[in-house]
């Protein structure tokens, strides 16, 4: 089984969201950082986050 898994408590949000990704990180980072913009209000995701999100996909 592989895959990429990304939870937004992970980097702290209270939120139940997760990323499951069958085919790569970028695609686990492209999912989260949509559902950054969409849910959490990030125009822009800061590279903050995206570094703390990077570091916690688990593949
Ligand atoms: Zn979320």
């Amino acid at each position: 089984m592989t895959g990429y898994k990304f939870k937004c408590k992970d980097i702290g949000m209270k939120c139940d969201f997760e990323v499951k990704a069958a085919s790569s990180r970028d695609e686990a980072m492209q999912i989260a950082t949509v559902h950054a913009k969409q849910a959490h209000k990030m125009d822009t995701v800061p590279s903050d986050v995206a570094a703390k999100i990077s570091a916690a996909i688990k593949s």
